[in-house]
């Protein structure tokens, strides 16, 4: 068997080895109970050290993918059972149903550049500067060096299989159990959300919502025909007291929640919350749409449970992504479904993208192997929470008398709610010319006066220092917003 190495690469030669013999054991080429070849053999074969071989079969052996017998040697094994292959009636062709893109409801283009001089507090992705250049740039070139050849090819339409396992594994470990099999690489979990969108719902049929929620989300499901009811929100997340009504009076297909540093308040559903949510939709037999865009950016406070893993019945399809995590431009995200669903949502998307990149799935694998992600992403963690905290800072100290800010324990943005003397319609103006920008409650709310009261501030993208600037350039904006308002009511009630 080939193991390519590169003895320059960043990726130690006992995870070259342990990478190559993985593939092979979850592609079939190596078949449960074949015999590896001994470390001895196969370091001189490779021209490594022993302890080289040891080392990448222990991973293996750690991983579940091999078992050494003592006095025998070292016996593949599969830690799942063999994919199953598919039924008939999946494989009939899935109808495409027609789809365009809208406008982004986002002011502008939020995460295009903008001119230098504007602090554009829009954005929805992390930070640009710390985004793992380098580090990547070695993961792909060790990828194109070794394995060039598969990585130029269409690749799985599932997604490439040792990514879904290594995936199975860190959710895994984070109380979300998930097989390779249940997990669909998709481009971006916007592609995620626009497949169970395509695959689950029909024109005219309804999905409950956040009140307020993503606004791509929203768009999404009114492109496509779908009513979207909102469910109120407090501190703590959705309430759940206000579904068994809307459930008994709309009949929903689908309830879509970011229980995760909410998109756009930052909030989390509480523990009895999610406890609740999950039995209230498993006794409607309602689908739970679980997009969790920025679960690991936690700053402080415990971890809350999934609600994917508190659904015994599988009513959860779980979407995760790298983009706020890593960096938005790798498009990789997925989502984890159960055998009901999985066949038409991986239809759907063979249909709708055919694949996601194989270049950039393995270099993500690779880069997630090595351990580069989880130090990545305590990297971005250390500077979130202090931005974050900058943030909330100047806030507190500039802006005007009677505007709420919430401080959430993770995630990208902060969420303000304005005094009525402060619509947002007017403000966003003044804050252009200020030379600053944010996003605007409205984007994330469907029909709703409280919107015009609301904004949305991205605290991860600048520096500290643009940070505190742009805050004060939003407050100077706020009072003259505010002034503007004393104004017109001198001018409609002349006293
Ligand atoms: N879900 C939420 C809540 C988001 O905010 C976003 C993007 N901002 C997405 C999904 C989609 O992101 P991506 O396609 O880059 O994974």
């Amino acid at each position: 068997m080939h193991i390519p190495l590169d003895r320059h690469s960043v990726i130690p030669l006992y995870l070259q080895i342990e990478e190559t013999l993985r593939c092979a054991i979850l592609d079939g080429s190596l078949k449960e109970g074949d015999k590896l070849p001994s470390t001895r053999m196969l370091a001189a074969e490779l021209a490594v050290s022993r302890l080289t071989v040891e080392n990448a079969y222990g991973e293996l052996a750690a991983k579940g993918f091999l078992q050494a017998r003592r006095g025998s040697g070292a016996y593949v094994c599969h830690p799942y059972a063999p994919p199953a292959p598919p039924a008939a009636e999946q494989t009939a062709l899935f109808p495409v149903d027609p789809f365009t893109t809208g406008a982004s409801r986002l002011d502008g283009q939020a995460d295009s550049p903008l001119p230098p001089d504007v602090i554009n507090f829009a954005a929805g992705v992390g930070n640009p500067r710390i985004f793992p250049q380098e580090a990547f740039r070695k993961v792909m070139h060790s990828v194109l060096r070794r394995h060039a050849e598969e990585a130029f090819h269409y690749g799985d339409y599932c997604g490439y299989y040792p990514l879904r396992d290594t995936l199975a594994r860190i959710l895994s470990l984070q109380g979300i159990p998930a097989r390779p099999e249940q997990i669909l690489i998709t481009n971006g979990s916007q592609q995620a959300l626009s497949l169970v969108s395509h695959t689950l719902l029909r024109p005219g049929d309804t999905v409950l919502v956040e009140e307020p929620t993503y606004a791509e989300a929203l768009t999404l499901f009114e492109l496509q025909g779908v009513r979207t009811v909102p469910i109120p929100c407090d501190a703590d997340g959705l309430c759940v007291d206000a579904l068994p009504a809307l459930l008994a009076a709309h009949r929903p297909a689908l309830i879509y929640t970011i229980p995760n540093f909410h998109n756009p308040t930052g909030r989390c559903l509480s523990e009895p919350r999610r406890r609740q949510l999950v039995k209230l939709a498993e006794a409607a037999g309602v689908t739970l749409l679980e997009d969790d865009f920025v679960g690991d950016l936690r700053y402080q406070g415990a971890a809350l449970p999934s609600l994917r893993s508190l659904a015994a019945g599988g009513g959860v399809i779980y979407v995760g992504t790298f983009s706020k995590m890593l960096m938005p431009s790798i498009r990789i995200g997925y989502l984890v479904a159960d055998a009901a669903l999985y066949p038409r949502l991986a239809q759907r998307k063979h249909l709708d993208s055919f694949t996601t990149s194989s270049l950039l799935q393995r270099s993500l694998d690779a880069f997630v192997t090595v351990g580069s992600y989880q130090r990545q992403l305590q990297r971005a963690c250390r500077l979130y929470r202090q931005l974050r905290d900058v943030a909330a800072d100047a806030l507190a100290r500039h802006l005007p008398p009677g505007c709420r800010v919430e401080l959430p324990e993770g995630g990208l943005f902060l969420w303000v709610q304005l005094p009525p003397d402060i619509p947002v319609s007017r403000l966003m103006p003044l804050a252009w010319q200020q030379n600053v920008t944010f996003a605007r409650g409205a984007c994330f709310y469907r029909n709703n006066p409280q919107a015009e009261f609301t904004l949305r501030l991205n605290f991860s993208a600048q520096t500290p220092e643009r940070t505190v600037i742009g805050i004060e350039r939003l407050a100077r904006a706020m009072t003259l917003c505010r002034a503007q308002t004393a104004e017109r009511a001198t001018l409609i009630n002349p006293e």
